[in-house]
C-alpha cells in the first residue's frame, strides 16, 4: 500500500475543533486506501508560550531542559489527534520522536537528524494503525531528547517520508500554498502551482515562512515530493519539485517570488585596517557565538582602511555585542554600529540564470519608488537588497509589479 505522510502545523491543530477537522481528513485519506503517517506541531502558540515561561524563570535556561519542555507541546497535539482519529472508529497510535526512531546529534535546540529507524512505525502501520508522530523532536546519540529548531516539524515529516519511501509528503498549513509574495504585504500575490527545491530554499532563506529551510534541503537530497496545501479545503496547493519536472510541457517561469525579511540587523565596522586576516578574525568571532551571518559587504579601501557591513538575525545581536566590542578593539576599527531598522527584499527565480537584466529591472523598480539600496547580495537564482525598514513593503510591491507576478 502506498504511504502518505501528512504534516499539520500549529494553526491547523490550534483548537480541539481544528484537531477534529484534521482527524476527519486523516480518516478520509485512510479510507481512500492509503497508509497514513501524520506529523503534528504543537497547538497554536504553545511553543512560544512554553518558551516564554522558561525565560520568565531564567535568562538562559539549560538547553537540555528547554528541549524537554518544548517537546511536550507536540506530545499534547499528537495524543489529542490520536484520540480524535480513534473516536472516528479508525485505529491510530501516537509516538514521540524518540519512539518513532528519529535519532539526532546532540545539538540541543537545533539538532540534526542523523538516522531514522522506522521499524516501530512500520510495524504499527502493519497492524492497521494511522501513525501519528510528534514533530520537531528526536533522541540524541547520547539518549537525550532534542528539538530540531523552530519550524522543525516540516523536517520531521520530510525525513519520515524519505525513510518510509512515501508517495508524497503533504504539508498542511493555514495558507493555500507557496505564493509569489506574502499576500499580507502584496495583496495581488498569486499561488504557485510548482516551485523548484532550489527556489524554495532561496525563498525560505530570504524570509518566506512557508517551510523550514532544512526540510527543503532534506527533501532535495532525498528526492521527496512535497505538496504544500491548505488544511481548510481540498484544493491543490504548491508542489515542490526538481527543476527537470518544472520544464515538462512548459517554459520555466523567469521569477518565482519576492520575499521580505524584517528580522535582520545590520552591523557596520567603520575604518577597519585593510590587511590580510581582519575579515577572518571578525567573522570567526561572530561564528564562535553560534550566530549566522547573512549578507557581507566590504567597501573599497581608502588610505589603508575600509568599512565592513554585515547582517545577522536581530535576535542574535545581544549574543554577539560583547564579542564585537572586543574584536573592534582588537582589529583597531574606529567604531561599530548596529542598525536594527532594516528590511531585506529578495527576488528569486531559477530563470534568472539565463536572463540578463533581472537585477537591473529590480533596482529600477526600487529606484522608481525613490528608495535607497544600502546593501546588495546575489546567488545564481536570487538578488537581495537591504533598504530602510519603513520602505520594505513598498519595495516588495514595486518589484512584484515590475515582474508582472500578479499573473
Ligand atoms: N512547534 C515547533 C515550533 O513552533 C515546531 C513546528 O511548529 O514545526 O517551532
Ligand atoms: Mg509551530
Amino acid at each position: 500500500m502506498s504511504i502518505i505522510v501528512q504534516k499539520y502545523g500549529g494553526t491547523s491543530v490550534a483548537t480541539t475543533e481544528r484537531i477534529q477537522a484534521v482527524a476527519d481528513r486523516i480518516v478520509r485519506t485512510r479510507e481512500a486506501g492509503h497508509d497514513v503517517v501524520v506529523v503534528v506541531s504543537a497547538m497554536g502558540d504553545t511553543t512560544d508560550e512554553l518558551l516564554r515561561m522558561a525565560h520568565e524563570i531564567a535568562d538562559r535556561p539549560e538547553p537540555r531542559e528547554l528541549d524537554m519542555l518544548l517537546t511536550a507541546g507536540e506530545r499534547i497535539a499528537m495524543s489529542l489527534l490520536a484520540i480524535a482519529v480513534c473516536a472516528r472508529g479508525c485505529r491510530a497510535a501516537s509516538y514521540t520522536g524518540s519512539q518513532a526512531g528519529i535519532i539526532t546529534d546532540t545539538h540541543h535546540g537545533a539538532a540534526k537528524i542523523i538516522e531514522i529507524r522506522p521499524k516501530r512505525i512500520i510495524e504499527s502501520l502493519e497492524t492497521g494503525n494511522v501513525v501519528i508522530v510528534a514533530g520537531f523532536q528526536g533522541l540524541s546519540t547520547s539518549y537525550d531528547i532534542t528539538t530540531l529548531g523552530r519550524g522543525g516539524s516540516d523536517t520531521t515529516a520530510v525525513a519520515l517520508a524519505a525513510a518510509l519511501d512515501a508517495e508524497v509528503c503533504e504539508i498542511y498549513t493555514d495558507v493555500d500554498g507557496v505564493f509569489t509574495a506574502d499576500p499580507r504585504v502584496v495583496p495581488e500575490a498569486r499561488k504557485l502551482d510548482r516551485i523548484t527545491y532550489e527556489e524554495m530554499l532561496e525563498l525560505a532563506a530570504a524570509g518566506a515562512k512557508v517551510l523550514q529551510s532544512r526540510s527543503v534541503e532534506y527533501a532535495r537530497r532525498h528526492d521527496v515530493r512535497v505538496h504544500v496545501r491548505s488544511s481548510f479545503h481540498d484544493g491543490p496547493g504548491t508542489w515542490v519539485v526538481k527543476e527537470e519536472e518544472m520544464e515538462v510541457g512548459m517554459e520555466a517561469p523567469l521569477i518565482s517570488g519576492v520575499a521580505l525579511d524584517v528580522t535582520e540587523a545590520k552591523i557596520t565596522f567603520d575604518e577597519v585596517p585593510d590587511r590580510p586576516g581582519i575579515a577572518a578574525k571578525l567573522f570567526r568571532a561572530v561564528a564562535d557565538q553560534g550566530v549566522n551571518v547573512d549578507m557581507i559587504v566590504q567597501n573599497v579601501s581608502h588610505e589603508g582602511r575600509t568599512d565592513m557591513s554585515f547582517t545577522v538575525p536581530r535576535d542574535d545581536v545581544v549574543k554577539i555585542k560583547a564579542a564585537l566590542d572586543d574584536i573592534a578593539h582588537e582589529v583597531g576599527a574606529v567604531r561599530f554600529s548596529v542598525d536594527e531598522d532594516i528590511a531585506k527584499v529578495s527576488l528569486v527565480g531559477a530563470g534568472m540564470k539565463s536572463h540578463p537584466g533581472v537585477a537591473a529591472d529590480m533596482f529600477e523598480a526600487i529606484a522608481a519608488e525613490g528608495i535607497n539600496i544600502e546593501m546588495i547580495s546575489t546567488s545564481p537564482i536570487r538578488v537581495s537588497c537591504v533598504v530602510r525598514a519603513a520602505d520594505g513593503e513598498r519595495a516588495a510591491r514595486a518589484i512584484h509589479r515590475k515582474f508582472g507576478l500578479q499573473g
